[in-house]
C-alpha cells in the first residue's frame, strides 16, 4: 500500500507511517483504530501531548504528503480549492487568497507566529474543530473533500462540524480524512466585465461588506476568546439584503448563526434592529466558558463585534461612503 514504518527511536515514540494516498491513510486508521491519529504539521498535537491533554498514540499517520497536487491552492470554474496539507504560511502569502478570500487571509494572519505557521496546515486547523480559520470558512460556505468508508465525498463544513461534534459526544470520533477545502466563489468576486450593463447600477447601489475578528491574547498561545466572521450586503436605503454570521473561539466549535441570518434579511438596519440582533446573538450563541473568559463575556463580545460591523457598514451604505 505504499507505506513505510520507521523504527521507534525511544520506547515512547510512536511509529510514523507515511501513506502516499488518502485511501492508504484511511486504511491505516481503520487498522489501528484509537491507537493511531492523523498528523499534518503536528503543531496542535504536540501541544496536546506536552500539556497532557492527549496521550501520544502508538501510531502517527503522516498526512502531509498525500494528494500532492502541483498547485495546492487553485482556482477553477466553481471556486477555489486548497489542499488540506497546505501550510498556513503558504495561505498567508498567497495572492489569490488575499484577493478572493480576504477573510480567510485575515484569519490565517492572526493564527500563531510565523514559525508555527510554516508547519501548521489549514487541514489541521479545520480538523481541530476549533481552529481560528473556521468562522471565515463558514461564511464562505466552504465544502470539505473527505475520504471515508464510502470513498471520496463532499460535505458542507457546517454540516461536518455538527456531525463530528455529535460523534465526539457519543465517544465515536470520526476517522474520515480531510483531503481539501473548496470555497465556492463568493458573490462580488466576479471580474467586472462579467457584470451585465443592466446590473451595474444595482451593484453600485449595494454595499457588500465582510470582516473577520479575533479577540484573544497575542502575547502567548492562549485560545482565542471570540472569533467572528460577517459578510453581507446593504442597500443605499439601509436595508440589509442578506448576511452570513459565524462565531467561535476558545473550545467552542464555531457555527453559523443561520436563525439570525434568516430573521433579519430584508430588515432596515436602524438602532432598534441592531439591538434585536445583539439580543439575538446572546440568545442563540452558546459558547463554552473556561479559565480565560466566561460564557457570558464571550457572548457579549461576539454580539458587540457583529453589531459594530453591521452599524459601520450600514452607515457607509446610506452615506455612499464606499
Ligand atoms: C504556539 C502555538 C500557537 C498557536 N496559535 C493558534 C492560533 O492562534 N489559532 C489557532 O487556530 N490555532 C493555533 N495553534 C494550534 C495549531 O497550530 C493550528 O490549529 C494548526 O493549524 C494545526 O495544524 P497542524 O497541521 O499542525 O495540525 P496537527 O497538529 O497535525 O493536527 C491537528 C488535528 O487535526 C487532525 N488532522 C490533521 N490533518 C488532518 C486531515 N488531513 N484529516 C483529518 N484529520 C486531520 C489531527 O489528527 C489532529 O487531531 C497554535 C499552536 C501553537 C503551538
Amino acid at each position: 500500500m505504499g507505506t513505510n514504518a520507521h523504527e521507534q527511536e525511544t520506547i515512547q515514540s510512536p511509529l510514523v507511517w507515511h501513506p502516499q494516498s488518502a485511501a492508504d491513510a484511511w486504511q491505516l486508521k481503520q487498522n489501528f483504530g484509537a491507537d493511531a491519529v492523523y498528523a499534518a504539521g503536528g503543531t496542535l498535537l504536540r501541544t496536546q501531548w506536552e500539556s497532557g491533554l492527549a496521550k501520544m498514540p502508538a501510531h502517527l499517520i503522516d498526512v502531509s504528503r498525500i494528494n500532492g497536487q502541483e498547485e495546492p491552492i487553485r482556482e477553477h470554474e466553481s471556486g477555489m480549492t486548497i489542499d488540506a496539507a497546505t501550510s498556513l504560511a503558504a495561505c498567508r502569502s498567497d495572492a489569490l487568497i488575499a484577493r478572493k478570500l480576504p477573510l480567510l487571509a485575515e484569519a490565517v494572519k492572526q493564527i500563531a507566529a510565523p514559525s508555527v505557521r510554516q508547519l501548521a496546515t489549514l487541514g489541521g486547523n479545520v480538523s481541530s474543530l476549533v481552529g481560528d480559520s473556521l468562522p471565515a470558512m463558514l461564511v464562505y460556505d466552504a465544502q470539505l473533500h473527505l475520504f471515508g468508508g464510502a470513498g471520496e465525498h463532499w460535505e458542507e463544513l457546517s454540516d461536518w462540524l455538527a456531525i463530528t461534534e455529535q460523534a465526539l459526544l457519543s465517544s465515536q470520533p470520526a476517522s474520515r480524512l480531510l483531503i481539501g477545502i473548496t470555497i465556492p466563489m463568493p458573490e462580488g468576486t466576479a471580474d467586472s466585465h462579467t457584470v451585465a450593463p443592466a446590473q451595474e447600477e444595482l451593484v453600485s447601489k449595494t454595499k457588500r461588506f465582510g470582516a473577520y475578528y479575533k479577540v484573544g491574547r497575542r502575547e502567548a498561545f492562549t485560545p482565542s476568546v471570540v472569533t467572528a466572521a460577517v459578510v453581507g450586503s446593504i442597500n443605499s436605503s439601509g436595508v440589509l439584503e442578506h448576511m452570513k454570521l459565524a462565531v467561535g473561539g476558545g473550545q467552542t466549535i464555531p457555527r453559523r448563526l443561520k436563525e439570525l441570518e434568516a430573521a433579519f434579511a430584508g430588515s432596515e438596519l436602524h438602532a432598534a434592529t441592531l439591538q434585536r440582533i445583539y439580543d439575538g446573538v446572546l440568545d442563540v450563541y452558546e459558547p463554552r466558558g473556561d479559565l480565560f473568559a466566561s460564557a457570558d463575556y464571550r457572548k457579549s463580545t461576539a454580539a458587540n463585534l457583529i453589531v459594530t460591523e453591521l452599524w459601520k457598514s450600514a452607515a457607509e451604505a446610506v452615506t455612499g461612503g464606499w
